[in-house]
């Protein structure tokens, strides 16, 4: 990621806590979600910092987010009732608040434990220190409801409190607590009017395909070279699947830059600027359908290609299904391709390619069908077929069809990833030419 130019605003920091996120066993969908809702909020967000349930190192990891001055920090986890749910206390002390027990929180909470604590036979002693201990909150916190069992805490910052600490928010861990939590803290003061003093900006995002992100930073130096007023914007790129992301965020008052660039990227870029709108390729594909529908039969992708079609709620209307041909007796009997084909040119080949997608269309009935082999690794390659090599073709609408080759870089997962997004816009440029 490069970053261009960036006016100084409400910083943010996010502090994700608990031992099964930082050992990877569980994958942190908390730090990037909550960066994405500050961002869109207005904030800069200056760190997503994991720690584990220690409450040494979740204190740590607080008062190293105080120090840096941010001016809001928001953390998920460790609010459960158990032993190993240290973030209050961890919050409490590292700020220096004293803790008391909310008689009415404590009793919010057994009401909700109550009915499953019953179902599950859980030991009413264990229960009721469980729920003491989740409705034992800092002083002068404002008390989120559970979402689950746990409550929320939003807690003011320094100009609340004189010692430049931020306002902190603590969070959950569960995503589906944490986020309608999240939802209700913004509207909760001080968080409320933190956020309002966020500088709102317009962010937009367009799409290319199909240039490397070195080209894409050289168009930008000649974009400012040309005059295009880079400086009163903060242009962010990045590959994403296979293709490059520019994302803008404009200040107020900045549009006639944004616009500037946006039609110098145009000018420099005509095929490679697929989306103007922020408009995803699988977006664009399902609005080209118009009616018409795709099959597909996958071989290296086994199905990756299939899942990314139906990912779209709404798919249904034009996704008639996917043939996983991995073996060439499955690319022979589901797909219907030859076996003189696959003896003559082997199963990694513009014919084989062109057949499994006539014979996708055919077994399925659809307008379009779209055959993918390649060799996605790590064994496999050879000089003249190397691994990351792909064939695809789309046939139709119509007599149309197109078969390409590519040469794509990047480990198993990597290849078979970007295959599917080569099919993607393939499928939109034989959609777009066939009106
Ligand atoms: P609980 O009452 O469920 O214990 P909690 O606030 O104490 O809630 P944690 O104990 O930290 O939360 O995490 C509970 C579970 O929530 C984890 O085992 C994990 O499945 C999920 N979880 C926690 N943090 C994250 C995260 N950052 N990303 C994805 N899932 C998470
Ligand atoms: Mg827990």
């Amino acid at each position: 990621m490069t970053r261009e130019g960036e006016p100084s605003r409400l910083r943010a920091g996010v502090l994700v806590t608990g031992t099964e996120v930082l050992t990877g066993v569980v994958t942190d969908r908390n730090g990037p979600w909550l960066a994405r809702e500050l961002q869109a909020r207005g904030a800069q967000v200056a760190e997503i910092l994991l720690v584990g349930d220690r409450p040494a190192d979740i204190g740590r990891g607080l008062r190293r987010m105080i120090d840096e001055g941010l001016d809001v920090v928001v953390s998920s986890g460790g609010l459960g009732p158990t032993a190993d749910d240290l973030t209050v206390e961890a919050v409490a002390s590292q700020l220096g608040l004293e803790r008391f027990l909310d008689a009415e929180l404590e009793a919010r909470i057994a009401a909700i434990v109550r009915p499953l604590a019953r179902r599950r036979g859980v030991d009413a002693t264990a229960l009721s220190a469980g729920n003491r201990k989740q409705a034992t909150v800092p002083r002068g916190a404002s008390v989120l409801d559970p979402v689950g069992t746990a409550p929320g805490l939003v807690i003011a910052g320094g100009e609340d409190r004189g010692d430049g600490a931020p306002v902190l928010v603590v969070l959950p861990g569960p995503p589906r607590e944490l986020q309608p939590m999240w939802r209700r803290a913004v509207e909760v003061e001080p968080l409320r009017s933190v956020l309002a003093r966020a500088r709102r900006a317009e962010v937009h995002t367009l799409r290319l395909f199909g240039i490397p992100e070195s080209q894409l930073a050289q168009t930008l130096r000649e974009a400012q070279r040309d005059g295009v007023r880079l400086d009163e914007l903060e242009v962010t790129t990045c590959q994403h699947r296979g293709e490059l992301e520019v994302t803008t965020r404009v200040p107020d008052g900045s549009g006639p830059a944004y616009e500037a660039l946006a039609a110098f990227l145009a000018a420099a870029h005509p095929s490679e600027l697929f989306s103007r709108d922020g408009a995803t390729v699988d977006e664009q594909v399902a609005d080209l359908m118009n009616g018409r529908s795709i099959a597909v039969a996958e071989s290296c992708t086994g199905g990756m290609l299939a899942a990314r079609l139906t990912d779209l709620p709404g798919s249904s209307v034009y996704t008639k299904g996917g043939l996983v041909v991995y073996s060439n007796q499955a690319k022979v009997t589901l797909a219907g391709v030859r076996r003189e084909t696959l003896a003559a040119h082997g199963a990694v080949s513009q014919q084989v390619a062109a057949e499994l997608a006539e014979g996708a269309r055919e077994a399925l009935g659809a307008d379009v069908g779209v055959g993918v082999t390649g060799i996605a690794g790590p064994g496999g390659g050879t000089p003249e077929k190397p691994v990351g090599t792909v064939w695809l073709s789309v046939a139709g609408p119509g007599e149309r069809s197109m078969t390409r080759c590519v040469r794509l870089p990047g480990d198993r997962e990597e290849v078979r990833e970007r295959a599917v997004t080569v099919a993607m816009h393939m499928m939109r440029r034989a959609l777009l030419s066939a009106g």
